[in-house]
């Protein structure tokens, strides 16, 4: 059985008080690692140091939102791998919807983003996802076959074992909106047969697929109660400790040790 991974995306948000109040107070209620359910926290990039001191030997993991694709060099304003992995990131999300739209990412830039994550020993929440014209038009399926074969393109299979799927369709994301539990299972089903047909069918059945997009702690346990969703990346309500850490729990009631 896959562990569950529940993951927060802070995005923009948080100063540094409010961000280690928020991990310290989510690192109180996770002192340890759960063996059914992985957490992590994903600050933005000047906060990652203080909320990684603030979770650290708890059972909440570091991530970053984005990194660059360059090795250290004249990139101004970029933050590389390196930099993540020293100040304490174990992940990185890439290819979040907002990247790809606001900023123009592309799969050919998100695949070389994810080689060098996985090169500089990070692991990669990598983002899919459909809009909702795309999803009205009868092309969701067809954008997730290409955003996946786009952003892996090179990604071998040794590569994949630190590679989750995040299934977001981008007309849930912060919209209220959420994918029922059947719209949800079918596009997660339709990733991990695409892994199969990718990779290999143990590879698909290893990969982790969480859902984001409006997640809750009213729909929360449903979702992942789905057989292949294996978790949350959860935006807004990874805010406020009293959202997020329900999401947890209702992961955790899932995998019961
Ligand atoms: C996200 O941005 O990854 C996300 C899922 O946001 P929200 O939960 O706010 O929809």
């Amino acid at each position: 059985m896959r562990r569950l991974f529940v993951a927060g995306n802070w995005k923009m948000n948080t100063l540094a008080k409010s961000g280690v109040a928020l991990a310290s107070g989510l690192a109180a209620e996770l002192p340890a690692s759960h063996p059914g359910v992985q957490v992590a926290v994903c600050p933005p990039f000047p906060y990652l140091s203080a909320v990684g001191q603030a979770v650290a030997g708890s059972g909440v993991e570091l991530g970053a939102q984005n990194a660059s694709q360059e090795k250290p060099g004249a990139f101004t304003g970029e933050i590389g791998v390196d930099m993540l992995v020293d100040v304490g990131c174990q992940w990185v999300i890439l290819g979040h919807s907002e990247r790809r739209a606001i900023y123009g990412e592309t799969d050919e830039l998100i695949s070389k983003k994810t080689a060098a994550a996985l090169a500089g020993g990070l692991s990669v929440m990598l983002c899919v996802g459909e809009s909702r014209t795309e999803r009205e038009g009868g092309q969701t399926e067809i954008v997730l076959d290409r955003q996946m074969a786009g952003s892996l393109s090179g990604i071998d299979a040794e590569g994949m074992k630190r590679v989750v799927i995040a299934y977001e369709p981008v007309w849930a994301i912060g919209t209220g909106l959420t994918a029922t539990t059947e719209q949800a299972e079918c596009a997660h089903r339709h990733l991990r047969n695409w892994l199969s047909t990718r990779y290999n069918s143990p590879l698909a059945e290893a990969t982790r697929i969480l859902y984001g997009g409006s997640v809750k702690p009213q729909n929360a346990r449903s979702l992942m109660e789905q057989p292949n969703v294996d978790g949350a990346l959860v935006g807004g309500a990874s805010l406020k400790l009293e959202d997020f850490l329900p999401i947890v729990r209702a992961a955790q009631s899932l995998r019961p040790v």
